[in-house]
C-alpha cells in the first residue's frame, strides 16, 4: 500500500535536503518513491537530478491546455520520480495553487496507482498551514506529517504553528503528526531544547540530524549525501531516518502550545542559553 508523507518546516530549515536524502535512502532500500516538491521555488528535487531544475506542473499547464501526468514527472537518482508543483509569478495569486493543481491532475490520471508507488513524499514550505499549503494535511492526502525543526525559536514557532493546523483539521480527516525531524542538532543544549518541545507538544523526535559539511559538499555536486558520500556518517543518519519513517505507523494529534505558553517556554530556554554563553552553566560539546 502506498504511504504518503508530508515534510513541513520553516523556510531554509532543511526540508528539501532532508526530504531528498530520505527519498534517496528509501529508494536504495528498494522502494518506489516519488518526491513531490510543493515549493514555488521549485528546487526541491534538485539534488536528485544533478542540481538541475525541472519544468513545474503549473508552468507546463500554462503552456498547454491538456497535460499528461508523465510530462511533468522526471526521473531522478536511482529511479526516483521527481515532480515540482511550481507556483505563480511572485505577487500574483496564491502560492499554494501549484499543489492543488498538481494533486488534482495526478488524482484524475490515477498516477500513483499506475506507477505502483510505495512512497510519495511532499516537500512543503509553510509554517502557516493555509491555502494550498494545507492541502496535503487538510485533504488527508498525506497520512503522516513530519516537521523539520532546529532548536532555533523561529523554527520551533513554525513547527508549533503546523501543529495547530494539524490539530484543527484532525477531526475532519486531516493528516496527523508523525513527529519532528530535528535538524542541525550539534550542541547538547539543542537536543535538550527539541526534546523539551516534543514533550510539551505530545509528539516525538524521529531522528536527530547533525549539521554536516558533507551535506554542503554533496549539494555542490548537485547530489544528496546518500548519493555523493554513501559511506559517510551523515548518510547513515539519513538511512536511519528512512528506516524509522518506514516503520512508523501511528501518527497523533499534537498538543501545540498557545502563543503565551510558547513565549514563556522560549524565555526559559533563553535564560539558560544566556547562562551558557556567559559561562555560568557549562555543558560538553557533542561529538
Ligand atoms: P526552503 O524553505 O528555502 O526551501 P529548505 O527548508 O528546503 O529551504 P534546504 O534547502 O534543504 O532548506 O537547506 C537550506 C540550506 O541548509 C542548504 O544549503 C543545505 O545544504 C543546508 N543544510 C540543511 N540541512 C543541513 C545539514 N544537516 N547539514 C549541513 N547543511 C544543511
Ligand atoms: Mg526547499
Amino acid at each position: 500500500k502506498i504511504k504518503q508523507i508530508a515534510i513541513y518546516g520553516k523556510g531554509g530549515i532543511g526540508k528539501s535536503t532532508t526530504t531528498s536524502n530520505l527519498s534517496a535512502a528509501l529508494s536504495i532500500a528498494g522502494y518506489k518513491v516519488m518526491q513531490f516538491g510543493c515549493d514555488p521555488k521549485s528546487d526541491s528535487t534538485n539534488t536528485l537530478r544533478g542540481g538541475k531544475y525541472i519544468p513545474t506542473v503549473l508552468d507546463t499547464l500554462r503552456e498547454k491546455s491538456s497535460v499528461k501526468a508523465h510530462e511533468v514527472i522526471f526521473e531522478g537518482f536511482n529511479g526516483i520520480y521527481c515532480v515540482e508543483a511550481g507556483g505563480p509569478a511572485p505577487g500574483v495569486g496564491c502560492a499554494g495553487r501549484g499543489i492543488i493543481t498538481a494533486v488534482q491532475l495526478f488524482k484524475q490520471q490515477k498516477v500513483f496507482e499506475e506507477l505502483d508507488l510505495d512512497y510519495v513524499i511532499y516537500d512543503v514550505l509553510g509554517d502557516v498551514v493555509c491555502g494550498g499549503f494545507a492541502v496535503p494535511v487538510r485533504e488527508g492526502i498525506a497520512e503522516h506529517v513530519f516537521t523539520v525543526s532546529s532548536a532555533d525559536f523561529m523554527a520551533i514557532y513554525a513547527a508549533n504553528n503546523l501543529m495547530k493546523g494539524i490539530k484543527k483539521y484532525s477531526n475532519s480527516g486531516g493528516a496527523l503528526l508523525g513527529g519532528v525531524i530535528a535538524n542541525s542538532i550539534n550542541a547538547p543544549y539543542a537536543k535538550e531544547i527539541i526534546d523539551d518541545f516534543v514533550e510539551q507538544t505530545g509528539t516525538q523526535v524521529v531522528e536527530y540530524v547533525p549539521r554536516s559539511v558533507t551535506v554542503t559538499q554533496s549539494e555542490l555536486q548537485g547530489k544528496t549525501t546518500i548519493e555523493a558520500l554513501p559511506d559517510s556518517k551523515q548518510a547513515a543518519i539519513y538511512k536511519s531516518l528512512a528506516e524509522k519513517i518506514d516503520h512508523h505507523t501511528e501518527s497523533r494529534v499534537p498538543t501545540p502550545l498557545e502563543i503565551s505558553e510558547l513565549r514563556e517556554w522560549a524565555a526559559k530556554w533563553g535564560d539558560y542559553l544566556l547562562a551558557l554563553e556567559t559561562g555560568e552553566v557549562r555543558t560538553e560539546a557533542v561529538g
